[in-house]
């Protein structure tokens, strides 16, 4: 076994070097600059959802496209704050023009807030979102039955049984589709009222998270803050394997230390270690003593589902945005059945052109069920033509690059946005339990977060909250 400074015991050790890893790092030696801190990350890279990659423009140049986490909100006040510490600017997403929404095979268009899906859908629309959001708010103080009953649906389930009509529920589905990213049959219905509470609503998750895009992309920010922590402190290709504590029953020399094992066998020692992992990963690693039974069961409860193919195509002009289109699609065709079929390429998509505009560019969500068995060619063309379903074919594939990332080919990845909980565990996400440290291992990530849960605010509040408990641990 491969023992690195035997005699060495870290302050803290955090495990992941994510956004959530590398803010809590950052926070704690501004606050500590003393403290011995290492960041363990099991990939060869930093940044965990937030991954850049390079794409072919029209000048020949090739530049960086987000693939992963993209979009803040201007109430996103954590984020935000970093962003300006890390003098990263952000700029408005485009939205101005017409939007397309396609259900049933039938693209409609329209401009500003409100699809023309019909006037009855769209009440119907109303009153379930509306019952929805009520859910939502009254989630924290509801009788144990109630919530334990609520935690029996699934989040589809529960779409069909508020709305009246095919063409809502299908609507509904839709646009919750890339909030959760996974499959609804089996995520719980308190998952989602869990991330819609905590992001201030349903109507505040679908109107103002995409409203702002980063500068230079969202990875710039774990670029920006591993240089603050410094490459000393940061060590890539090391994957967690165990995690041991001691408890009152253990040897004296080993009290009061958390030992961490990697895959390949070496080992570390820290006081303390914070645990950035999504609650779909934490299965991965092995808790000695085992994690506390309502922590253990959801990570044995959150299937790992995230099959989002997020592609970037560039082109030499913005030809949406000459015709008035906005860029923005979204697409509740549901699943594809065959490789040929185009329906479920796309979720949803928007303009992701460069902040001047002088680099075009559409962005594209495929639906978590986009077909698996599809070559990438196959996928691409399918995408490609279900892209010209509504814009011009000649336009759609007189494309400059054509670059996608598979988050479900990704090594040490479970999850895109929060974890999706299965039917029946979804409670306990309500336990205060949940963020509490489990002896001297203590936790953050975007599923831990009180605040905008799986998105990047979440990960940077989840930070700050154990950056405070491991100040006061030390
Ligand atoms: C396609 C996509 C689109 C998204 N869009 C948005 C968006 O527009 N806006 C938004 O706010 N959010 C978005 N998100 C979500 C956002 O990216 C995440 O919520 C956020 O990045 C999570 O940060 P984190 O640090 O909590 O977790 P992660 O980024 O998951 O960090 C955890 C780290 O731990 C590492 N790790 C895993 N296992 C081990 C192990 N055993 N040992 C050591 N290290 C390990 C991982 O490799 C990873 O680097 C999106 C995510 C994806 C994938």
């Amino acid at each position: 076994m491969n023992r690195e400074h035997p005699c060495r015991r870290h302050d803290v050790v955090i495990i992941g070097a994510g956004i959530a890893g590398l803010t809590a790092a950052h926070l704690l030696l501004k606050a500590r600059p003393d403290l011995d801190l290492l960041v363990l990350e099991a990939k060869d890279r930093i940044g965990g959802r937030l991954l850049s990659k390079p794409v072919r423009c029209a000048d020949g140049e090739v530049r960086q496209w987000c693939f992963g986490g993209t979009w803040a909100s201007k109430t996103q006040c954590n984020l935000l704050e970093l962003l300006k510490e890390m003098k990263i600017e952000t700029f408005e997403q485009y939205r101005q023009g017409i939007k397309f929404v396609e259900m049933d095979n039938t693209v409609t268009q329209y401009e500003g807030g409100v699809p023309t899906i019909g006037l009855l859908n769209l009440l119907d629309l109303n009153l379930t979102l509306q019952a929805l959001e009520r859910q939502a708010t009254g989630l924290k103080t509801s009788q144990p039955d109630q919530v334990e009953r609520m935690d029996q649906d699934s989040v589809k389930s529960a779409v069909q049984r508020l709305t009246s009509r095919e063409e809502s529920e299908l609507f509904l589905r839709g646009v919750v589709a890339p909030v959760l990213q996974g499959s609804d049959e089996r995520m719980s219905q308190i998952h989602a009222l869990n991330v819609a509470q905590s992001s201030g609503g349903f109507e505040k998750l679908f109107k103002d998270a995409q409203e702002l895009r980063v500068d230079g992309g969202a990875q710039r920010i774990t670029e920006r803050l591993a240089e603050a922590v410094g490459p000393a402190r940061l060590r890539l290709g090391w994957p967690v394997a165990e995690i041991r504590q001691s408890t009152d029953n253990d040897d004296e020399n080993f009290r009061g230390e958390v030992c961490l094992l990697s895959e390949s066998g070496d080992q570390l020692t820290s006081c303390l270690v914070l645990c950035t992992l999504p609650l779909a990963s934490l299965n991965s690693v092995k808790f000695r003593p085992t994690l506390p039974p309502s922590k253990q069961q959801l990570a044995n409860n959150c299937p790992t589902v995230s099959h989002t193919l997020k592609t970037i195509i560039t082109y030499a002009n913005a030809f949406w945005r000459q015709a008035g289109f906005s860029g923005e699609i979204l697409s509740c065709q549901g699943q594809p059945t065959n490789p040929q079929s185009v329906s479920g390429s796309i979720s949803v998509c928007y303009d992701a052109c460069s902040r001047d505009g002088a680099h075009p560019a559409l962005v594209v969500l495929a639906s978590s069920g986009a077909d698996r068995t599809a070559s990438p060619n196959e996928h691409r063309e399918a995408l490609l033509n279900h892209l010209a379903r509504f814009f011009p074919k000649e336009d759609v594939f007189n494309f400059i690059d054509y670059a996608e990332h598979s988050w479900c080919s990704e090594p040490y990845h479970s999850t895109c946005m929060a974890s999706a909980v299965s039917v029946g565990c979804g409670s306990l996400l309500l336990s205060p339990e949940l963020s509490k440290p489990f002896h001297r291992v203590h936790f953050a990530g975007s599923d831990m977060a009180d605040e905008w849960i799986g998105y990047m605010e979440g990960a940077v509040q989840s930070a700050k909250r154990a950056t405070a408990e491991l100040l006061q641990a030390l």
